[in-house]
């Protein structure tokens, strides 16, 4: 949503945080060879996202949000391994970083933009663990990157959700989904006030005024799914049929959107449940999901427990929006994007989650929605000029990557078969449990599975662009190429009730990616 040009928010500085720092490399030859790590992991639209030279495996955050000022204070301890001989590192931050020690020993630091580079005392052998600390303060809202800033305030709290990024403002970290970490997460906020955030809730005590709130995200998760969400919220506390605990938070004053987020949010464990049947165990050990009141004009799929803007419950209930949120939680989350050109496999994934639902609970099937959303688009429409496999930077939140993502698995559905096609959606997020996936990979996976020559079917629908011909190879038998012959010779099909639906939750999520 953003790109990787980064605005110049302040000058670049240099600070001493001890006077000791050149000395402490050591004479042996690999400390001599150690070399920086990247600043960034060659992402192919935001080649700065991320740095290189270490691994994270968990963050310890400790942050307090005042939202009459919006400061953030924080300390977040990560510990992290490196993978190269280390010289010097980054870390993606926007904040002003206070100090800086690694392995206990104060490090010198400067300010790149979003980056804040590190020169620990001693070089970190290759393999070897570190343990970085960061003491931390800033305004997030002040903090802009392309004159963007991600940050949402609302009227009695703040929402700490974005997506390609929003650690950088909040706390410093390696801001890849390629490098995933556990976190364990404490806010600190005015009394009164709750904070939401990933996992189980491990603790809630006040102090002197304040509200602590310690949560606990013990599965790897991608730095952009870290969130916390703050202001007044009615916390409800269950578990669903099978045992799994949920938490979920509706803002108090939310009035009659309020009370239908409340309602949908009430049937998360339903909607989790449903997805397990079909994409096989849920990955976490807690769900539920948080609705502030307040217009931020999108949802994430924040692990465990997805935000959603008030928006999507304007004019009733919307159970499709909660439905697409915890598919990511298998398509997404569990499995993360390889490079954010992988989009596809989340929100075409999602989109497509969609359908199946539809399918199930009376609203229509994917083979009606495939063909109302086929030919409700002519091949004219610019809709169709996104090739979704590579929607280029900047792009990965238009509307074809919804729609024609979920248009192209309902294909592949209906040219492989039911068998293959649920097989081959339930062995995709096995194999690439907690782990990264790119496009290639599930084309060959695909490919794998059925031992068909898939290369045309998904040049068509992923990387042409133009509309794919109703061929059978492109997915359609013959008989529904005939019907859509027929239609486009002026007869009408009847549109699956759950199209409006859909549609409307994909209209909230697209306003906002044109927005920025
Ligand atoms: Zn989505």
């Amino acid at each position: 949503m953003r790109g990787a040009g980064l605005a110049r928010r302040r000058a670049t500085t240099v600070t001493a945080v001890t006077a000791a720092l050149a000395v402490g490399l050591s004479g042996t030859a690999w400390a001599a060879a150690a070399r920086p790590g990247a600043s960034g992991l060659g992402d192919a639209y935001y080649p700065s996202y991320g740095n290189g030279g270490y691994d994270v495996g968990h963050y310890k955050l400790d942050v307090s949000y005042d939202p009459a000022s919006d400061l953030v204070t924080g300390k977040a301890t990560i510990t992290a391994k490196a993978t190269q001989d280390l010289s010097r590192f980054d870390l993606d931050f926007g904040l002003h970083a206070q100090s800086v020690t690694v392995n206990g020993h104060a490090a010198r630091t400067r300010t790149d933009d979003l980056e804040l580079v590190v020169t620990p005392r001693k070089a970190i052998k290759n393999g070897a663990s570190m343990t970085v600390v960061v003491v931390y303060a800033g305004v997030p809202s002040s903090v802009t990157a392309d004159g963007y800033s991600p940050w949402i305030r609302t009227d009695d709290g703040a929402v700490a959700v974005g997506e390609p990024q929003i650690s950088s403002w909040w706390f410093p970290g390696n801001d890849h989904p390629r490098d995933k970490a556990t976190y364990d997460i404490k806010v600190t906020v005015p009394a009164g006030l709750e904070a939401l955030s990933n996992g189980k809730l491990v603790s809630h005590g006040s102090t002197a005024g304040k509200e602590v709130w310690s949560w606990s995200e013990s599965r790897p998760m991608a730095t952009y799914l870290a969130y916390f969400a703050v202001g007044q919220f009615d916390i409800t506390q269950s578990s669903t049929a099978s045992g799994l605990p949920v938490i979920t938070a509706v803002a108090s004053n939310g009035g009659s959107e309020g009370t239908y987020a409340a309602a949908d949010l009430a049937r998360t464990g339903e909607v989790i449940d449903w997805h397990a049947r079909h994409w096989g165990p849920y990955p976490f050990n807690i769900t539920g999901g948080v609705a502030p009141a307040a217009d931020f004009g999108f949802a994430l799929e924040n692990q465990t427990r997805p935000v959603y803007t008030r928006g999507f419950w304007r004019s009733g209930p919307n159970i499709y929006v909660v439905v697409h949120e915890q598919a990511h939680q298998w398509y997404g989350d569990s499995v993360s994007v390889d490079q954010w050109k992988d989009i596809w496999l989340n929100e075409g994934f999602a989109s497509f989650a969609e359908w199946a639902w539809s399918e199930e609970h009376g609203d229509g099937t994917g083979a009606e929605l495939l063909q109302a959303y086929y030919d409700g688009i002519p091949a004219s429409d610019p809709f169709w000029q996104t090739k979704i496999g590579d929607p280029g930077k900047d792009h990965e939140f238009t509307g074809a990557v919804y729609d024609r993502g979920a248009m192209t698995l309902q294909a592949l559905r209906q040219r492989i078969g039911d068998p293959a096609f649920w097989q081959l959606m339930r062995n995709w997020p096995r194999q690439h449990k907690y782990g990264n996936g790119s496009i290639p990979q599930f084309i060959a996976l695909a490919e794998r599975l059925t031992g068909e020559d898939l290369g045309g079917f998904f040049d068509a629908w992923l990387y042409s662009s133009t509309k794919p011909a109703a061929t059978p190879e492109n997915g359609f038998p013959a008989a529904m190429a005939g019907a859509a012959a027929a239609r486009a010779g002026g007869s009408r099909a009847e549109v699956p009730r759950s199209k409006a639906k859909i549609d409307a939750v994909h209209r909230v999520l697209l306003a906002q990616a044109q927005g920025r």
